[in-house]
């Protein structure tokens, strides 16, 4: 053994199975002390009194802690929990136990990497060491076909290359017996949303899954997507859906708290392929997670710029900056039925579909114009899965600041609604006040007349909102 004692610190990666930091500590060091820090950072407000982590993610993520402890409990280890920031607590834990090196996952944006750069500042200077390691997404940074700092502005190109010259690298076996020392370490108490100034949730009956957080559950949504329910083989005809859990596979949550690897869904699209059948659908779901490392690696190459106004490109800033009417957007009080039912959808379950949120946030940039980075910050503190490269990654995408340049992000909503919500289904399990309009004129409640508003018991202006802007008008980006 070349330790005796490794601290391995969880970030977002709170699994065993396919752990690369957990799995090297436990061949090289005896003893393994496991950490997670609830970083005060993340809680909290930032600009326009918005919660850094609202309340779904952060119970999801208390969820996901908790089943993690009981894992390392199983495998004969336990977590120690500390509220506070990584790069004092973790030096003053490796001091006090002893530990010679501490060992974690590698991330690339900024709010992380200067956390891990001031902890490694922090340890060196008392000797001891630090060891990172590539494990979020399911191509290996050391296995992708040009350095990172050469990756492909444009997906497709990205997606070819790896799927010609990367192979995925085997999920990594799951530690067997983990030795905790036993020298008496305060465990630490996992926190209380009231910890963090947040309220319970309400239970979201309506939402499309009960999510909750942790290993167990993630591998358990995969058994029952893939295997139980064999929704894998129709996952391309169904991915674009919005009612119900079983159109696309919500492994987003977990994924993003690395709770499921996607390294492991990866083997077992491939069992599901030669144990049931492969077809496109199965292709797909590969293709999806292609989508997830591209923006990781985008995000690594660009640094700061997925942050900024001006994205990766050289944009001059002409965003409006209305809080008016982005308070709208957000609440769901546009007028525009098929965005208010997915903005619902967000604020009363911390979920929505992809097509949902493409619309969405196309709306805001593209029709109202509104500063794509306030449409970003208000996902990142209502998503349930937020993940912070998916999230502005796509957000600079839709707001044409982002890679693809060839592809005009205007979604025209009436449009998209014919398409994925012909008969009204949709908007009308969110906007009960409209429930009564039937078919697709649940879309364009302003194009009723008078009669039908009183007959179906709208009134525009009172129970629901006018439209804030006439659609199809605009077809072009504004790029
Ligand atoms: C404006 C905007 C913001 C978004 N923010 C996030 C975010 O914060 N976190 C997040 O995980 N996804 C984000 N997405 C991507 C996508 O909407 C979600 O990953 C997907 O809806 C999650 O549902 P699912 O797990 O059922 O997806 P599935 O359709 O079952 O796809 C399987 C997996 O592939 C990955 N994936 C699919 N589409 C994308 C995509 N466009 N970009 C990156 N990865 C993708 C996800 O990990 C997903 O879990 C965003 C998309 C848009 C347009």
């Amino acid at each position: 053994m070349k330790y005796n004692r490794v601290i391995v610190w969880f970030k977002n990666d709170l699994r065993l199975h396919d752990h690369a930091a957990l799995f090297s500590a436990w061949k090289e060091s005896s003893e393994i002390i496991p950490v997670y820090c609830f970083d005060p950072r993340q809680f909290g407000k930032v600009d326009l009194g918005i919660e850094k982590t609202g309340h779904f993610r952060a119970k999801f993520l208390i969820e996901s802690v908790d089943n993690l402890r009981k894992n390392l409990i199983k495998a004969g280890a336990n977590l120690i929990v500390r509220i506070g920031k990584p790069e004092e607590l973790l030096p003053e834990l490796a001091v006090e136990f002893q530990a010679e090196a501490i060992f974690f996952s590698e991330e690339v944006t900024q709010e992380e990497k200067s956390v891990e750069k001031n902890l490694e500042n922090a340890v060196w200077k008392k000797g001891i060491e630090t060891k990172t390691f590539w494990q979020s997404t399911m191509f290996h940074m050391e296995d992708l076909p040009f350095p990172v700092s050469q990756t492909p502005e444009i997906f497709t190109q990205f997606r070819k290359e790896c799927e010609k010259f990367s192979q995925v690298r085997k999920s990594i076996e799951k530690p067997r017996k983990i030795k905790f020392p036993e020298i008496g370490i305060e465990l630490g108490k996992i926190p209380e949303l009231s910890t963090f100034g947040l309220s319970e949730p309400s239970v979201a009956k309506k939402g499309v899954l009960p999510f909750v957080g942790g290993e167990d559950a993630g591998i358990q949504r995969l058994q029952s997507y893939f295997w139980e329910n064999d929704c894998l083989k129709t996952y391309k005809e169904t991915r674009n859906g919005l009612l119900g859990p079983d159109y696309s596979s919500k492994f987003s949550a977990w994924l993003a708290l690395g709770c499921i690897s996607p390294r492991f869904i990866y083997e077992e699209v491939g069992r599901y392929e030669n144990e049931r059948k492969k077809n496109d659908s199965t292709y797909w779901m590969i293709f999806e997670l292609i989508w997830r490392d591209y923006f990781r690696f985008i995000s690594k190459k660009h640094g700061n710029k997925i942050f900024q106004i001006q994205g990766i490109k050289d944009n001059v800033d002409n965003w409006r900056k209305d809080e008016k009417l982005f308070r709208k957007w957000a609440d769901g009080m546009t007028g525009i039925p098929f965005v208010d039912a997915n903005m619902r959808e967000l604020n009363a379950t911390g979920f929505m579909s992809n097509r949902g949120r493409q619309n969405v946030a196309s709306f805001l940039v593209n029709d109202l114009g509104i500063d794509w980075r306030w449409g970003a910050m208000y996902f990142e503190s209502q998503l349930i899965d937020y993940d912070v490269c998916s999230n502005w990654g796509n957000w600079m995408y839709v707001a044409g600041v982002g890679n693809d340049l060839r592809e005009n992000r205007y979604f025209n909503i009436l449009k998209q609604a014919n398409n994925y919500d012909k008969k009204g289904d949709f908007v009308r399990y969110w906007i009960t006040e409209l429930s009564k309009i039937p078919g697709f004129d649940i879309h364009q409640p302003s194009d009723l007349s008078t009669k039908e508003l009183k007959q179906f018991g709208i009134a525009l202006g009172g129970n629901y909102p006018f439209p804030m802007v006439k659609l199809g008008v605009k077809e072009k980006s504004r790029y």
